[in-house]
């Protein structure tokens, strides 16, 4: 590590490292200095290179210190160069920012530090040069205020306690009757300053640190342990963002957008991140410092002309109004604004990408702060990569490679439906700050939302709250949906919801929200706790009470992306699907057959239950046997349904699976009626349902261990499968049956099963004088069948991987009961994942591996597929591309997201 390079210098269109190099600099660093190196006017500074985090990790404080030192020194001499001003110097004082720059974007997750380098004296220098004694003071105070909850700790933990150097400010402003921290004087800012660095004293027993090098080394010690913050650590969880990644520390020279009237700030988009429209779109305010725009404490305005005007349409503010209190960037900068604008426009087309970008304009000057990819909701995701594709500047490939697969989830989701919607009354308007609708009961705390979805089995709340802050963040993923009273586009609630694709609406000025009560008041009503309301996210309406929602439409991009996908893709994509209901909204997202119909679902429906119950407590196979005649009929209309549903299209339909006992009755009530409906006693029944009582279920009756015991059962379901097919191929509709034989270990369970099928077949065929070609394959779900798979594949003419059962076997983790230590697990870091979300790869992968591998030793061209959950879930989709199956099949919602991974992981295949 002696001689490693831990410091990269850039400014003035130059710079040490470049854009490609996120690992070590971090997503922010290698754009600043990618920035620099096209021509964008970008503060100078220095990146501190991800690898000291963990080094900080590793070997302490003072050691990560000592190791960049001298290059820090160095980097910090030449920012001095640029800038002719000087570091810890009190005449002609160098202003840095600190801020943190991960290798993946983590907004607001760790902390920032602006206007380093202050002290009692350069606060006058800055005042002098700046002609501004109110920007110096009102700067002084950001940073010790900044300084003390970040580097000093002087932030509350709980979140009901106020921050001390809020309650300063509050004091103070009611000692001078002013409402506004702008109302404030210069005096007041001293003032401030004082009562701040004497809470500073008091709370941590030091003075408030003056010289500018131990301020510097806080702050970039405070950013680096800021990696291991409970949000951040949420965060990566939340993401899959490795905690070794660390994160850079980036150190630049002050610009100013609280220098006057003169100066902004703001934060822009080149397209838009809610619906992905080609509009160059954002957030400004003048005089005012980066954090303003976000906080919410003041409401933003528009950059474009265009946005401003459509802000004030929303908000029924004429224009009249508009223009002369919320004027447009473009309207009162418009030199600066044409900069800014040819700008994103370079950088989007640089980066091919939409961007997301922080800007400062200091005394009619524009600086760039930052770049980076910007985060956007599922269906901006979607039509910017199709429109990007359009225009030219993307190719196919690079397109279906810039959606992320889970991501399109959020375009499934359901919006209001139109009818509720002209009784809905709207009590308030917000901001349309992320796009969906959502209805459930209120809550106010992040951590009640939780509680909330724990306690009501799943039921979702809405978080609302006056605004949101990092902590927030795991209250906000459970959340349906998050009003906020304050903040704009670009608040913490509105940019983190549309990350997550949580439907938001943020600064509903007329919520009045009391925290201690618990009560929100709109327009004179006031709800409680658990009262519920329903927002949309696309308009910004909030109304009162429950809105019932339906599904989502898909748009024509939607509908482009999964043309390309299907293009691109190896693998097929089958669902899993039980009703012709099912197989329907499947077929709609595209779905190219069937891979799982678990008929034991069929067995449920209406009145077969008693059908089946009698078949199970019957006292032999004549009694069994007359049961499931009355069943034939039914299944064979089932599957008739889902056969004339699919149109042609392979379904592997797989023989009952359940232990019998889930079909019986348990309560004594329960037993009584059905033992008065068979006409035998209630202790007959009792002792019955007692006897088929199982220590592990999972690994008891089930399976093929019932079509083994029970061939009958084998019989009907294969004799009612043969005749629908003969049924729907004599209407016209093409046939093609997979049967399938669930939970088979040893090759002679399957050879018993098939022959049963066989024969069973062959006698229908006899008494029908036509025949119908069907494959009969098997699960591949049990440890022992994956690794003898080339005895298996002997007998079975296909494999689907029954990844649920072969992980709880293969892991030995139950699965109705892992509930108990999972969380623990993935605490403790034990797993990375829920095992049966996503596939442990190392160890039931390399299950899967054998599998095909041995099957396909025996059976050249042996069709293999999975059935498990995991056929849905991206990263196992790519697996199973990768280890050579032919298709994946998972539940209908989750196709598009299956076809799109199985497209994505070809083409890197292809790469
Ligand atoms: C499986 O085990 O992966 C599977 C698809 O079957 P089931 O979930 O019905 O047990
Ligand atoms: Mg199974």
């Amino acid at each position: 590590m002696a001689n490693t390079k831990r410091v990269y210098t850039f400014g003035n269109k130059k710079a040490e490292g470049n854009g490609k190099m996120k690992e070590t600099l971090g997503g922010k660093g290698a754009n600043l200095a990618e920035m620099n190196l096209i021509g964008v006017p970008v503060p100078p500074g220095f990146t501190i290179i991800t690898d000291v985090c963990t080094e900080y990790y590793t070997h302490g404080r003072d050691k990560a210190v000592e190791m960049i030192r001298p290059e820090v020194e160095k980097a910090i001499a030449e920012i001095e160069h640029h800038t002719g001003m000087k570091f810890n110097d009190n005449k002609n004082p160098l202003l840095v920012s600190v801020r943190s720059g991960a290798r993946a974007s983590m907004p607001g997750m760790m902390d920032t530090i602006l206007n380093l380098g202050l002290n009692d004296e350069a606060v006058e220098a800055i005042a002098q040069k700046s002609g501004n004694d109110r920007f110096a003071w009102d700067s002084y105070r950001r940073f010790v205020q900044m300084y003390g909850d970040v580097v000093l700790g002087m932030k509350p933990e709980s979140k009901e306690d106020e921050d001390p150097f809020e309650e300063i400010i509050d004091h103070l402003k009611a000692e001078k009757g002013v409402q506004n921290d702008t109302d404030l004087t210069t005096d007041d800012l001293k003032e401030m300053v004082k009562r701040f660095k004497a809470a500073v004293k008091k709370q941590t027993g030091s003075d408030f640190p003056a010289d500018a090098w131990e301020q510097l080394w806080g702050a970039v010690m405070s950013v680096f342990q800021s990696w291991m913050n409970d949000r951040a650590i949420l965060y990566r969880k939340l993401n899959n963002i490795p905690a070794e990644w660390g994160t850079a520390v980036n150190v630049q020279a002050m610009v100013f957008g609280n220098m006057g009237e003169n100066s902004a700030t703001g934060v822009c988009f080149s397209r838009d991140a809610g619906t992905g429209e080609n509009l160059f779109n954002g957030e400004y305010l003048v005089n005012a410092q980066g954090e303003d725009v976000v906080a919410g404490i003041r409401t933003p305005q528009q950059i474009t002309k265009i946005g401003s005007q459509r802000w004030a349409e929303s908000q029924g503010v004429s224009e009249a109004e508009r223009a002369a209190k919320f004027p447009s960037l473009e309207e009162v900068m418009p030199e600066a604004y044409g900069e800014l604008n040819a700008i994103q426009h370079n950088l989007e087309k640089y980066f091919t990408d939409m961007q997301d970008m922080e800007f400062t304009i200091q005394d009619g000057k524009l600086w760039m702060l930052q770049t980076r990819s910007g985060k956007r909701t599922g269906a901006a995701m979607v039509k910017i990569a199709m429109d990007m594709l359009a225009e030219g500047l993307i190719d196919e490939k690079t397109a279906v490679m810039r959606c992320e697969a889970a991501k399109l989830d959020e375009l499934l989701h359901p919006v209001f439906d139109k009818d509720a919607m002209k009784a809905a009354r709207v009590m308030t308007k917000g901001l349309p700050a992320s796009p969906g609708a959502a209805t459930g009961p209120i809550v106010f705390f992040a951590e009640d939302a939780e509680k909330w979805t724990e306690k009501h089995n799943g039921q979702k709340a809405i978080l609302v709250r006056i605004e949101t802050s990092p902590e927030d963040l795991k209250g906000m993923h459970v959340a349906a949906g998050i009003l906020t009273a304050r903040g704009g586009m670009t608040s913490h609630a509105a940019v983190v919801a549309r990350g997550m694709g949580k439907c938001c609406v943020s600064g509903a000025g007329d919520a009045k929200i009391d925290y201690k009560a618990r009560t929100l008041i709109i327009n004179g009503m006031t709800l409680k706790e658990g009262d519920w309301i329903s927002l949309n996210g696309s308009t910004g309406e909030v109304y009162l009470g429950q809105v019932a929602t339906r599904d989502a439409e898909l748009s024509g991009d939607f509908a482009k992306l999964m043309e390309l996908s299907s293009q691109y893709a190896r693998m097929k994509v089958r669902t899993n699907a039980d009703t012709p209901n099912d197989a329907e909204v499947a077929i709609g997202f595209g779905a190219q057959g069937i891979g799982l119909c678990r008929t034991e679902h069929m067995f449920f429906e209406g009145d077969r239950i008693l059908a089946v119950r009698e078949m199970i407590l019957a006292d032999d196979e004549d009694g069994r046997r007359a049961a499931l005649a009355k069943l034939l009929p039914m299944q064979r209309g089932d599957f008739e349904g889902i056969f004339t549903a699919m149109n042609g299209l392979p379904v592997t339909v797989r023989l009952l699976d359940p232990p019998l006992h889930e079909f019986v009755p348990h309560t004594e009530k329960d037993q009584k009626e059905l033992a008065e409906h068979l006409g035998i006693s209630y202790e007959t029944v009792h002792h019955k349902v007692e006897a088929l009582h199982e220590v592990n279920p999972m690994l008891g009756h089930r399976g093929c261990r019932l079509g083994n015991t029970y061939p009958e059962i084998t019989e009907m379901q294969a004799r009612a499968l043969i005749e629908a097919a003969l049924n729907v191929r004599k209407k016209g509709t093409p046939m093609s049956v997979e049967i399938m034989v669930p939970l088979v270990g040893n090759v002679k369970e399957l050879k018993y099963q098939k022959q049963i099928i066989d024969n069973t077949a062959e006698q229908v065929f006899i008494e029908r004088d036509e025949d119908i070609a069907y494959m009969v394959g098997t699960m591949i779900e049990v440890p022992r069948a994956a690794v003898t798979a080339n005895e298996i594949a002997e007998v079975a003419e296909f494999f689907s991987f029954g990844t649920n059962d072969l992980t709880q076997m293969a892991l030995g983790f139950s699965r109705d009961d892992i509930g108990k230590f999972l969380p623990v697990y993935l605490d403790r870091g034990i797993l990375d994942h829920d095992p049966f979300q996503v596939l442990d790869q190392v160890g039931v992968g390399a299950l899967l591996r054998e599998g095909v591998a041995k099957g396909r030793s025996t059976r050249k061209s042996l069709k293999c597929g999975i059935c498990g959950e995991h056929g849905g879930e991206p990263s196992s989709v790519e697996f199973c591309h990768f280890s050579g199956l032919d298709y994946v099949s998972c539940s209908p919602f989750r196709v598009p997201i299956a076809r799109l991974a199985a497209a994505q992981a070809a083409i890197k295949e292809g790469k």
